[in-house]
């Protein structure tokens, strides 16, 4: 006897993780990290306190991303890690409550993971599990109309993936799925930094610089744009610590080859469309969201390199977990496009 069904979506993302459920919204949002002792295994922290772990750890602590580069790389800390949060963020089902789940998954996740996915997210109770491919689930989350005849296009980039897709009557019409985003940014100044400053910084510092005064576009007739920060790191010539100031213009300079990918795949994502799809896109426009679409000017310099109206989805960091959790509210029409593992 079931008198209850509690919709729940998870945003499995190779940097964040976050769990939707209906009627509460988020309500967790963590990064995808968990610090294990290195003899015994045992779980220590995960999320943001296992984050701020990484870089400092003494040897007998292992600091693991369990997803990178858009797959899961060792699928083990993932279970562990997604466990963790589901018992956090659902409270446990009474007899009478079904659970139905969503778990949005990066799309270079292959099949035997996906159902290995399935398998840890039933042994925390849950009765009915779907998995979605990120953009489609994007794409719902950043409400679009992906229902609709009319075409639509979306590029989620995240932290080890960019997804874009084009989306019609609720299925992916054509997509691209890179394995450049947010991670490769800021690999691409940690690099600049060494090759133009020889200064040794490392990711966490990237990431800052990247939020801070990162841009993709600099916007001539606004020269508050060009902001300016001191970074702190290591001299690789005298291995001193040193501290330089760098603006703006660097960091542009520094992401132009990784921002150069994701356009070009924005392009062909177009190229390949079928010609009605992509006359309906250039109406319709391209959606940004992910955590990658928030670097300054991005969305102005697709604009210019495309021709296509862009606009950054007002949840940009949340789209694919709202997208998952709306999506039940639909599944029955949207289930031909789901992933659903074997039925118990
Ligand atoms: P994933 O879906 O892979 O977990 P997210 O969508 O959560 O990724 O986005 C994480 C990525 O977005 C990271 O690489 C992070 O550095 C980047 N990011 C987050 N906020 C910003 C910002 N304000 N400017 C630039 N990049 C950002
Ligand atoms: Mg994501």
């Amino acid at each position: 006897m079931c008198l209850f069904v509690k919709d729940v979506g998870i945003d499995l993302g190779t940097v964040n993780t976050l769990i939707y459920i209906k009627n509460k919204g988020i309500v967790l949002n963590e990064p995808s990290v968990i610090a294990v002792d290195y003899d015994s295994k045992d779980l220590l922290a995960t999320g943001q306190e296992a984050k701020e772990m990484i870089g400092k750890t003494p040897e007998n602590i292992i600091v693991v991303r369990p997803l990178q580069d858009g797959v899961i790389s060792d699928f083990e800390m993932t279970a562990r890690m997604l466990k963790a949060y589901i018992k956090r963020a659902v409270p446990e089902p009474s007899f009478f409550t079904k659970i139905r789940v969503v778990v949005g998954v990066p799309s270079g996740v292959t099949e035997v993971e996906k159902r290995a996915v399935e398998e840890v997210v039933r042994e925390t109770g849950a009765n009915e599990v779907y998995i979605m491919e990120e953009p489609l689930a994007a794409a719902i989350g950043s409400g679009l109309a992906v229902d609709n005849p009319m075409g639509c296009m979306i590029a989620d980039i995240g932290g080890g993936t960019s997804d874009i897709a084009i989306i019609a009557l609720g299925g992916i019409v054509t997509n691209t799925s890179l394995r450049y985003a947010g991670d490769k940014q800021n690999d691409a100044i940690i690099a600049y930094m060494r090759k133009q400053y020889d200064l040794l910084i490392g990711e966490k510092t990237a990431e800052e610089i990247k939020k801070k005064i990162g841009c993709a576009y600099i916007d001539k007739d606004d020269p508050e744009s060009i902001k300016q920060m001191e970074v702190r790191g290591r001299n690789i010539i005298s291995g001193l610590p040193k501290i330089i100031s760098i603006t703006s213009i660097d960091i542009l300079n520094a992401l132009e080859d990784p921002i150069k990918i994701i356009i070009d795949g924005i392009k062909k994502t177009l190229e390949e469309a079928p010609p009605e799809i992509a006359a309906d896109i250039v109406s319709s426009g391209l959606v940004l969201s992910g955590g990658g679409a928030l670097i300054q000017g991005l969305d102005k310099l697709i604009e210019i390199s495309t021709g296509l109206n862009v606009s950054i989805a007002e949840n940009a960091l949340e789209a694919v977990a709202e997208g998952t959790g709306k999506s039940l509210e639909s599944i029955e029409r949207i289930q031909k496009y789901l992933w659903k593992g074997s039925k118990k």
